[in-house]
């Protein structure tokens, strides 16, 4: 084996804070569909390998890249594993997902797999929140929501599999909680024939981990230890599938993630704090905490920043732990459309809190906005162009812009609304690239979302059964073209998960 097939240096970097028992009795692969930085960077992958573990089974992960087909954790071939789960967070992942297995000749179709030695398939992961559809023409089964309550009856269920039970009554078992979709029992013609609950841990103070397994430098971070702090969203953004998909706002107790601090700093040096929640600003708890980091010497990063949330003392953190940039999502050049979609503030609080980060020597803003979204109109587009040019005149900072085209997606209140289509996104691109060439000082960097790449996640985000067979059947030919989703159809079938 060459250098570049080894996950050796990688195995060297990594720090785990969590001892976890070595070996086991059932070979599980556990595969994030992407690079390792930023599998690394998911909290969950890190739960369900760690409870893996510690539940006696022989789990190894493996990444997209940069050594696919081997296992981080000891360099082991696929082929040794008997299950294989993905986590998957993103539409996006659902083709390369496939790829993966495709590339292992692996049959893709649950069916295919039944007779010879193939592995068992699973998936798992944030998207089993929003459409578990889109994986449903592959999988075996597919653990739906928070999969910590069912995880032990599905190695109970594997391990029965592994002593000779057959796949069929392996099927028969995983169907037996309402929290796992069985495609090739729960699925005729097409629909759904089992009423099933997309699960939802509601109490986040149990038996739970708290933070990530490992730290390593090569995580899509640097060397973070990732803290949970809340599930959930109180508010009901429009187009955001947080509220219905991933259910009610619960936090952690304050005590919890203090007491897992203190006990890890006893032991490492932690550089950095990923706090991971929808929104950081409606922790209850975080002006303690972020007191707390800052007593240890600890620098602060957090998953996300809502601005009419963003206090002065988070902006400190932000800039006490050396960053000079920051990433805020006006979402609307428009006040009437940004108050629409639910962020409910103002182009002068926007100013205002940018001008705060300035002041703490913060000179790079990273600006996220949207277009397409329903109601929109060309002042709309226009007012994204008047909002920079405020903020340069005002704060002087340099800008970059995110824009993303709307998509509709399972489970908000916008799901029915129209996705605009290439023409009209290309239109409005193109006004946007006109209209900010007329801000001759610090002209800001434009970074438009590639349309069709958001034709893509749009496609995907609402692949039902069909589609998601007909995609794994045109990976297996070799062919590149992404079957077109039935919104429709797909809509009344998740509606059963709800
Ligand atoms: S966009 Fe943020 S604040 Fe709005 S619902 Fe989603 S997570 Fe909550």
């Amino acid at each position: 084996m060459t250098a570049w097939q080894s996950w050796e240096d990688y195995r060297r970097d990594e720090e785990w804070i969590t001892e976890l028992p070595k070996g086991g009795d059932l070979p599980w692969a556990l595969f994030y569909p992407a690079d390792y930085s930023i599998g690394s960077a998911n909290l969950g992958f890190h739960y369900v390998f760690q409870r893996l573990r510690e539940s006696g089974v022989a789990a190894e992960r493996f990444f997209a890249s940069p050594v696919p087909y081997r296992s981080v954790d000891a360099d082991t071939m696929l082929e040794r594993f008997s299950v294989i789960t993905a986590s998957v967070a993103y539409e996006g992942d659902i083709p390369a997902f496939y790829r993966w297995l495709s590339g292992a000749n692996i049959p893709l179709l649950a069916e295919e797999r039944v007779a010879g030695s193939f592995p068992v398939i699973g998936m798992g992961g944030a998207l089993s929140y929003i459409n578990p559809l889109t994986v449903s023409g592959v999988c075996d089964f597919i653990i739906l929501g928070d999969g910590m309550e069912v995880l032990d009856h599905v190695i109970e269920s594997l391990r029965l599999y592994e002593g000779g039970c057959g796949r069929r009554e392996l099927w028969r078992r995983l169907s037996e909680s309402p929290n796992i979709l069985v495609p090739p029992v729960d699925i005729k013609d097409g629909r759904l024939v089992r009423g099933l609950r997309i699960g939802r841990s509601l109490d986040l103070n149990g038996p739970y981990p708290v933070h990530s397994a490992w730290m390593t430098e090569r995580g899509a971070f640097g060397k973070t230890l990732l803290l949970e702090l809340q599930r959930g969203c109180a508010r009901s953004c429009s187009y955001c599938t947080l509220p219905r998909c991933f259910g009610s706002m619960r936090w952690r107790k304050f005590e919890i993630v203090e007491r897992a601090l203190d006990e890890i700093t006893s032991r490492f040096e932690v550089p950095q704090a990923g706090l991971v929640t929808p929104e950081a600003g409606d922790y209850p708890f975080l002006p303690q905490l972020i007191d707390k980091l800052i007593n240890k010497n600890i620098g602060v990063s957090f998953a996300s920043l809502r601005l009419d949330r963003l206090s002065e003392q988070m902006i400190l953190a932000l800039s006490g732990s050396g960053r000079r940039s920051i990433t805020v999502a006006p979402e609307t050049g428009g006040e009437r459309l940004r108050f629409g979609c639910g962020k409910k503030f103002t182009d002068d609080l926007i100013l205002e809190k940018l001008a705060m980060a300035k002041e703490a020597g913060i000179d790079r803003v990273k600006l996220y906005f949207m277009i397409g979204l329903p109601g929109e109109n060309d002042e709309d587009i226009t007012a994204m162009t008047e909002l920079c040019r405020r903020i340069i005149a005002e704060t002087g900072q340099s800008l970059t812009l995110s824009v993303n085209p709307f998509i509709p997606k399972p489970g908000t209140p916008w799901q029915d609304e129209i996705f605009s289509g290439k023409h009209t996104i290309r239109q409005k691109y193109e006004k946007i690239k006109r209209d900010m060439r007329t801000i001759t000082k610090k002209t800001p960097q434009l970074r438009l979302t590639g349309i069709k790449e958001a034709e893509t996640e749009f496609n995907l985000a609402w692949y039902g059964y069909n589609e998601s067979r007909e995609l794994a059947k045109n990976i297996e030919s070799g062919i590149t073209k992404l079957p077109i989703s039935n919104k429709e159809t797909t809509g009344i079938e998740l509606g059963r998960f709800m």
